[in-house]
């Protein structure tokens, strides 16, 4: 009966931990220091729309594909998951390229991209339909998720299966092997997201934040939009979701590499709102003033982005094995399931080499 400590409560610590204790010769204990129902600049999760608009290209998609059916599955069949479809546009601005933060969403933009043949409903927009300055546009079904109720529902899923969850502040990795409900851990799974930069034992210094601030409203968008950049700055974004289940609706956002600022700044605030009724004027029916949006509050996040992407690895530290999992940037949910199956791997690796041992 193999004990596993998966550190982090996170969307990529719960989704690994759920994805472990269905394996009922597992038993998981789940350690953090943030949990849902937290909103804290140290915690990603609750911070994201969420919603599934795929940025990798063909060679790295493994992830993201892997993760679409059981997304979809979920806003078909399980409500209380807090999931549901919502028609995505993505507008592209050729020019937002020429930057290097635009290369990084490039495959989401393209009109011929991996993912037409994974999301429902792909099409390519005719030209004559699209608002001015917009080069090409794409549509196709995603979905978003209410954090708010996702998280605590992945939560109650673990501990269904058995997995029981502590809270506490790890100062080195191999301290969680003590932390198991059952005694000594054999596997440590470590989703500490921007914090894998900070923890003894990890201290990646690759992991840096990308700050999202964001406006959350209770008007209604009538569609996902997204836009490949703005013309108020390289890290200035527009974008639109509504979350499910009365979640409001995300207005963004900012993407500042480097940037450790947890309070939202009004004049960001501001150009925010100001773009999001530009370019979707369903929010406002039309008026176009923000003085008719409807604020719920002002938010940021800090997205764990990783230099060379995301760590998905086995590695002995002192006398225990870690699997990690961490540096998802700004992809972390759209990820999250394909990622866990690379972690739920990794950690059968690790025990059959125990095994011979
Ligand atoms: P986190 O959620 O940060 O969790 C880390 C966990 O580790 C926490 O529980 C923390 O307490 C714990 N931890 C860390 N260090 C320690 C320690 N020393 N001891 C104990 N516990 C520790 N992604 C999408 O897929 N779609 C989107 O639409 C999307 N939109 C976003 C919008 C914004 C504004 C932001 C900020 C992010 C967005 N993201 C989106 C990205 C997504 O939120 C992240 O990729 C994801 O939340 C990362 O999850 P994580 O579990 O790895 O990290």
């Amino acid at each position: 009966m193999p004990n596993i400590v998966v550190v982090g409560a996170g969307v990529s610590g719960l989704t690994s931990a759920l994805l472990l204790s269905q394996n009922p010769a597992y038993k998981v204990t789940i350690v953090a220091k943030h949990m849902p129902g937290d909103y804290d600049i140290e915690y990603a999760s609750p911070w994201a729309g969420a919603n599934y608009l795929p940025v990798s290209d063909e060679s790295n998609n493994r992830w993201e594909k892997g993760t679409w059916p059981e997304l979809q599955r979920l806003a078909k069949y399980v409500p209380e998951a807090g999931i549901h479809f919502q028609r995505a546009e993505a507008l592209c601005r050729e020019k937002d390229f020429k930057s290097a933060s635009g290369q990084g969403f490039k495959g989401l933009f393209s009109t011929n991209p991996w993912f037409k043949d994974v999301v429902p409903d792909f099409k390519v927009l005719p030209k004559e339909t699209l608002p001015e300055g917009i080069d090409s546009a794409t549509s196709f079904t995603s979905v978003c998720i209410n954090t708010a109720v996702y998280l605590p529902y992945l939560v109650s899923q673990c501990l269904k299966n058995g997995a029981t969850v502590h809270r506490a502040i790890l100062n080195h990795i191999s301290d969680a092997a003590d932390l198991h409900h059952l005694g000594k851990a054999d596997v440590i799974v470590n989703c500490t997201g921007l914090l894998a930069s900070k923890l003894g034992g990890v201290m990646d210094k690759e992991v840096i934040p990308v700050r999202g601030q964001i406006v959350v409203v209770r008007n209604d968008p009538g569609v996902m939009l997204t836009v490949s950049g703005s013309d108020d700055a390289e890290d200035e974004l527009i974008y639109t979701m509504k979350r499910a289940a009365g979640g409001g609706t995300i207005l963004g956002g900012t993407y500042m590499k480097g940037n450790w600022e947890a309070n939202p700044d009004p004049n960001q605030a501001i150009r925010i709102m100001k773009r999001a009724v530009a370019m979707c004027p369903a929010l406002t029916n039309g008026s176009g003033r923000i003085e008719d949006l409807s604020i719920i509050r002002h938010g940021v996040g800090l997205r764990p982005y990783r230099e060379s992407g995301v760590r998905i690895e086995k590695e002995k530290v002192g006398n225990t094995w870690v699997v990690h999992n961490y540096g998802h940037g700004g992809w972390g949910y759209q990820a999250s399931y394909g990622c866990s199956e690379g972690v739920v791997e990794l950690v059968k690796d690790v025990l059959a080499s125990k095994s011979k041992l």
